[in-house]
């Protein structure tokens, strides 16, 4: 065969290749369910199907262990009140995407695990650590970005203290038989400051302690009071259709 003639039969060959895959692309699209379409947020303003925990007016959306929620509020921002206890949610979540934006103190002398310590737990069992781990050395495993005493973060990707950063995290709740025993685990998604932290990560169990967990498939979380003048802002909730259980 010439090469003039070997050249055709290429093109052709990939000609008819495109028209293949063009064709298997179209079949595709008529196949698959498009996705809802929503508008995008930013930094500052919640997507238009979230539920809008803090906005910077009021703490109407959280409730204290001991009753009325007691965290300061002022200037948009709501800040931990050293010694009034961690802030549970008044709603009952089961699989979400969680958006929050938090500032650790500029001026403490604190180190470690204390400096700009708060964190969130979700199902008020399993925490995503919150902590100034710029320039700060702390336990792996326990700072920021960390899947609390579980998964060190991918990366540190800490801002320095007394600037807002950001927590995108995907909760997927673990699933429980009727006796309340574990039969799959939750998982983490988290990305700090727009960069993956936690990819997927399994959740081992309750932070803590061993005690059981509820094996409620929606419950509250809670923003930890842990005694640092720890600040929060835009906080917002997307309700997720649940992982399934294979
Ligand atoms: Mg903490």
């Amino acid at each position: 065969m010439t090469s003039g003639k070997l050249f055709a039969a290429g093109s052709l060959a990939a000609a008819i290749l495109f028209t293949l895959c063009m064709q298997n692309v179209a079949w595709n699209i008529q196949a698959v369910k498009a996705p809802r379409a929503i508008e995008p947020g930013s930094a500052t303003k919640a997507p238009s199907d979230a539920i809008v925990l803090f906005d910077g007016k009021n703490l109407d959306e959280w409730v204290g262990r001991k009753g009325a929620a007691s965290w300061t509020v002022k200037d948009e921002i709501m800040t931990v009140a050293p010694g009034q206890g961690d802030m549970y949610t008044k709603r009952k979540f089961g699989d979400i995407q969680l958006h929050m934006e938090w500032r650790t103190p500029a001026a403490t002398k604190r180190k470690g695990e204390s400096k700009g310590n708060s964190g969130i737990k979700f199902h008020s069992a399993y925490e995503i650590q919150v902590l100034d781990n710029y320039k700060n050395q702390s336990n792996p495993k326990g700072q920021a970005g960390s899947v609390y005493k579980q998964h060190v973060p991918l990366v540190n990707a800490c801002r320095p203290p007394g600037e807002w950063q950001t927590y995108d995290i995907v909760f997927r709740s673990p699933y429980f038989d009727k006796d309340g025993k574990r039969v799959k685990m939750g998982t983490f998604t988290v990305f700090h400051n727009g960069i993956l932290v936690q990819d997927k990560v399994n959740i081992l169990g309750r932070t803590n302690s061993n005690r059981p967990v509820a094996p409620d498939y929606k419950q509250p979380f809670f923003l930890q009071d842990h005694g640092s003048l720890v600040s929060y802002r835009n906080i917002w909730v997307r309700e997720l259709k649940r992982a399934p259980l294979d």
